[in-house]
């Protein structure tokens, strides 16, 4: 019987109205949510249990009987893994037949590749829209947007939430930032849809010849500073919003809310948790797809670190849980002889400095018997200090932020330096004016010692 329920809600009380469907959010009672998720979480594990060859097998190995799973941690320390998307055939996660595909871009040489129905396409970027009516979006409003198409969800997905609320609609893709200006400032657009690198770049240009009036933007794909955030809404005068998401989920797995303190998660489509959470409940979120029938997946680990968020904030999605900002991934956390360092120790220090942009990598080297932990970040556009006295500055609030590194540093466990370096080198590109980056998720921590080894000295330099 659980299983109609998620279609019985949908024919008699959601239909195709996206303020319908935004007014119902604020009175669904999170019992019910969990329950639905329960139900589909069985169906979605018996499904790839008969159907998937890679389940079948992962199944079979960890003695894991499908129809005896109720809850995700009935399956123990089972989970789905970037690296199986990667090393596995894409085949052998595939239920039935596809229709759409997309690729991950990411830190490494082979993309993922995940597969839809056309169905689900449209059900995931038709659910997206009362994210956005959450965020003010209506019918009249005009939109454009400057993805990727190529390979990539996050422009098809939106295509689908804008085509459900009626608004007009123009695909600027991903053009270099000042013919992006150039071609769309007469239209008078109210709401731009863009990547986090890409709309610094854009947000240059606009401060330097014009912005016009926005209602708001609606970035993905990254983090973006609060700093950066408040930089970019007093120079459009509007309000900026995220939204998180992976391909593996179609790009939707959480938006912000009006509030901006963290993402809504998508609960009708996914199941997520928290794992392996520290003392300030940050773990790593790990979801499993709960409606799609293509190429489900089962506990899959996201890599990224966040935790959720229980204050209240009142708006219309209020009964779906939120995460914080992404924190870093799970994978960035290095130990050397600084200690345990992950990303989130050099957010908070690179974020003090108002002349860093959001763009900085931190490597751990060791050209020789100590750690060096070399951080590397770019000036912001304009700024005219100078780059000792941006560095002495940075030196400075490290020892007052975290006296016990600095105390390790004074005890000469490791050694810090700050490279300051010209702006766009670390995504790739060339220096300001360009395309923005190649790489759509900029590595935070990089551990560059076992590099180091394999290679000769001057490769290592440009890694
Ligand atoms: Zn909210």
């Amino acid at each position: 019987m659980f299983e109609q329920v998620p279609t019985l809600l949908e024919k008699l009380f959601l239909g195709k109205s996206i303020p319908r469907r935004a007014a119902i959010a604020r009175h669904v009672r999170p019992g019910l949510i969990e329950r639905i998720q329960l139900a589909e979480f069985r169906g979605t594990v018996e499904r790839v249990g008969a159907h998937s060859a890679f389940y079948r097998e992962r199944f079979r190995a960890a003695g894991i009987e499908p129809r005896r799973v109720r809850r995700p941690q009935d399956l123990g320390g089972f989970f789905t893994t970037s690296a199986d998307l990667r090393q596995r055939d894409t085949a052998e996660f595939v239920c039935a037949p596809p229709q759409a595909g997309f690729e991950t871009t990411g830190t490494t040489a082979k993309n993922k590749r995940i597969y839809f129905s056309n169905e689900e396409v449209h059900d995931i970027g038709f659910e997206g829209a009362v994210g956005l009516w959450n965020l003010g979006l209506r019918p009249e409003d005009r939109v454009v947007d400057a993805f990727d198409y190529a390979f990539w969800n996050a422009g098809i997905t939106l295509m689908h939430s804008l085509n459900a609320l009626g608004c007009f609609h123009m695909i600027g893709s991903k053009l270099e930032p000042a013919e992006f200006y150039r071609r769309v400032k007469d239209y008078r657009f109210n709401v731009l849809v863009v990547d986090t690198a890409w709309l610094v770049s854009l947000t240059e240009i606009a401060q330097r010849e014009g912005a016009w009036p926005v209602k708001f933007i609606l970035s993905g794909s990254e983090n973006m500073s609060e700093s950066t955030r408040a930089w970019i809404e007093s120079v459009w005068g509007g309000k900026v919003y995220l939204a998180y998401g992976q391909t593996e989920t179609l790009g939707a797995s959480g938006i912000e809310c009006p509030a901006q303190r963290g993402y809504h998660l998508n609960e009708l489509n996914f199941l997520f948790e928290i794992i392996n959470p520290n003392a300030q409940g940050y773990g790593e979120l790990v979801c499993s797809t709960l409606t799609r029938k293509v190429m489900p997946l089962v506990r899959y680990r996201s890599n990224d670190i966040t935790r959720f968020v229980d204050e209240p904030c009142g708006c219309l999605l209020q009964h779906l849980r939120r995460i914080d900002k992404i924190q870093g991934r799970g994978d960035e956390i290095v130990s050397c002889g600084m200690g345990m360092i992950s990303p989130w120790i050099f957010e908070a220090w690179l974020g003090s400095a108002a002349e860093i942009g959001d763009d900085w990598q931190v490597a751990v080297r060791q050209p020789a018997t100590r750690d060096v932990i070399e951080v590397r970040v770019e000036m912001r556009s304009g700024v005219e200090t100078p780059a000792a006295e941006v560095e002495e500055g940075l030196m400075r609030r490290f020892q007052e932020m975290y006296p016990y590194y600095g105390k390790n540093l004074q005890m000469g466990m490791f050694e810090l330096g700050v490279q300051i370096l010209p702006r766009g080198t670390l995504r790739g590109r060339s220096p300001e004016g360009q395309a923005a980056g190649s790489r759509r998720k900029l590595r935070r921590v990089v551990d560059e010692r076992v590099a180091a080894a394999a290679l000769p000295a001057d490769s290592v330099k440009d890694l």
